[in-house]
């Protein structure tokens, strides 16, 4: 008998991860492969890598590709989820306008491809679609409070951008949308240079060198272990389709830079001295999720301490700095 070529050999979810060579996209790859799903990593490698995946590449369920997300993807997938951004302000501020087009273009390619083969797709938001924020802790309902023309611009509004198309996307076409709004997150695979706040104190610390603290270090942020975080992402796929978010991913502790620094001291037994630098300009003063819609639509509550979060990820910055 003849095999009809439309039929599909394996009834295996097909997953696009976009962005998957980076920090958080290689954690989401190995999990979902971990579910039993076929992974499509597609990365153009501008701040993720090849060695972030490299554990995976044997797996016959893993498929990497190289290609940047700013131009279209013909493949046939059930599950998308578009992570492809630079996330720390240094990669994302180095080509301001490679950011905004990765944004909004790739959310516009990504969309496109969700439509054409009726897939779901999630996007990956931020926390920064809050600019600096008026209220505390931040709800979904929040409009948020950017400044449109500044340094962190491309990141923010790019985001802000795409969380438009979605939605549009969404009521237009009647796509499938799930937006996540992720707050900071850490572990290990974050890029050693890339300037975020616990990989910077982190190889400080271990190198001996000063840790540096921009302002008065009185700034706070939510930090998120990033296995949680992913699984909060898989959650958010899963969620009946009239879901859509946007809904907030994030652990709601919350710490003072200055308070960051004294951890990341006391867990290496560093001696590194702590020195001050200038604020960078629109540095949000604070940042604390409200993660009720997470708990109620996902049952989904992180309860990582950060200390056992920073450990595993001191870590795994031991283990990189002496390769
Ligand atoms: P990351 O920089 O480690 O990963 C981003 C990945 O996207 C990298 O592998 C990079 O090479 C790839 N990429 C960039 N531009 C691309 C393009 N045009 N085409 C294809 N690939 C491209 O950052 P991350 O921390 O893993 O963040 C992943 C996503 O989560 C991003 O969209 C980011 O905005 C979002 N996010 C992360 C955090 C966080 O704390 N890590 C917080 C909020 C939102
Ligand atoms: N920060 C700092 N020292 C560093 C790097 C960052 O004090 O070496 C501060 C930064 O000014 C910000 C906070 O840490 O107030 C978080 O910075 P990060 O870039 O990690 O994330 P984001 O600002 O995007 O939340």
């Amino acid at each position: 008998m003849l095999t009809n070529l439309t039929t599909r050999v394996s009834n295996r979810k097909r997953v696009l991860v976009t962005g998957g060579a980076g920090f958080l996209g290689s954690h989401l790859c190995a999990r979902l492969l971990k579910d039993g799903c076929d992974v499509l990593c597609v990365d153009n490698f501008y701040s993720g890598t090849k060695d972030n995946v490299a554990h995976l590449i044997q797996n016959p369920r893993f498929e990497l590709m190289r290609h940047d997300v700013t131009f279209s993807l013909y493949i046939e997938i059930d599950e998308i989820y578009n992570l492809a951004c630079p996330a720390s302000p240094i990669h994302y501020q180095w080509d301001p306008v490679q950011t905004t087009k990765t944004s909004v273009h790739g959310a516009i390619n990504m969309l496109g491809l969700a439509k054409r083969v009726k897939a779901k797709i999630l996007q990956a938001s931020t926390s920064e679609v809050y600019g600096d924020p008026e209220i505390h802790p931040q709800r979904e309902d929040y409009w948020g409070h950017v400044n449109p023309i500044g340094f962190r611009s491309c990141y923010d509004e790019g985001k802000r951008c795409a969380e438009t198309l979605f939605f549009d996307y969404h009521r237009q076409h009647k796509l499938y949308i799930k937006v996540a709004r992720i707050f900071n997150t850490y572990g290990p695979r974050m890029h050693p240079n890339d300037g975020r706040v616990v990989s910077n104190f982190i190889v400080q610390a271990l190198k001996g060198e000063p840790i540096t603290i921009y302002g008065d270090g009185s700034q706070s942020r939510s930090f998120c272990y990033v296995d949680e975080l992913v699984d909060g992402l898989v959650r958010l796929m899963a969620t009946p389709d009239d879901f859509t978010g946007p809904v907030n991913l994030g652990n709601p502790c919350e710490f003072t830079m200055m308070e960051l620094a004294d951890k990341v001291i006391e867990l290496t037994g560093s001696r590194s001295p702590i020195v001050f630098k200038p604020l960078p300009s629109d540095d949000p003063r604070q940042r604390q999720p409200d993660i009720a819609l997470a708990r109620e639509k996902l049952g989904w509550n992180p309860v990582l301490p950060l200390e056992t979060g920073l450990v595993h990820t001191i870590e795994y910055f031991r283990t990189l700095l002496v390769a």
